[in-house]
């Protein structure tokens, strides 16, 4: 497989700078279309929902959700990791949020790497090693299963026990409950 930034220097019209430049005159429409407005920095349905960076989902669009009601919280993988508990910590110590949604996904890029294998091509590209986990994955109903585990555990936490975690399909855009019962 081609480096990323080779790929994009292949493409026509793709570096990165075109495409932020591209954005900003989004943006300015956008902004145009709207009233001045402010919203209240706590979410209104008092939700978090943790998910993937995939570019595929549509968080807001796929959930019915508007500006103002949930923190959205995105990472490879949707993988509660301690920078995740970070969040939810705040979100719900400090912006009243009482519940997270966990949604991993079907052909997630986490699944298409190994741990070893990618902590060995970081290693042998820097030098270093990575102090992180990276948390790839096969089993996508196993590793919801475990990050509802890990914000049941984690005592940072005020509310561990309204967490439910989902799989959307990429292709049919609908969610599936993973089970995760109380042991
Ligand atoms: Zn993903």
């Amino acid at each position: 497989m081609r480096p990323a930034h080779e790929l994009l220097t292949r493409s026509a019209n793709l570096r990165p700078v075109d495409v932020v430049d591209e954005l900003l005159a989004n943006n300015a429409r956008f902004a145009d279309g709207l009233p001045v407005r402010h919203v209240d920095v706590r979410p209104r349905r008092r939700l978090a929902v943790v998910t993937c960076m995939d570019s595929r989902l549509d968080v807001f669009a796929a959930l019915g959700l508007g500006d103002g009601e949930a923190h959205i919280m995105r990472n490879a993988g949707g993988v509660i990791t301690d920078d995740m508990i970070r969040s939810l910590a705040i979100s719900q110590r400090r912006l009243g949020t009482r519940e997270v949604m966990l949604i991993q996904h079907t052909d997630c890029g986490m699944q298409t790497i190994t741990d070893d294998g990618f902590r060995a091509e970081l290693q042998d590209a820097t030098g270093v090693a990575p102090a992180f986990a990276i948390e790839s994955f096969t089993d996508v109903d196993a590793n919801v299963r475990q990050s509802i585990l890990r914000v049941r555990r984690s005592d940072f936490l005020l509310h561990r026990e309204a967490v439910r975690g989902f799989v959307y399909d990429v292709d049919t855009h609908r969610l599936r409950e993973v089970a995760a019962p109380i042991t």
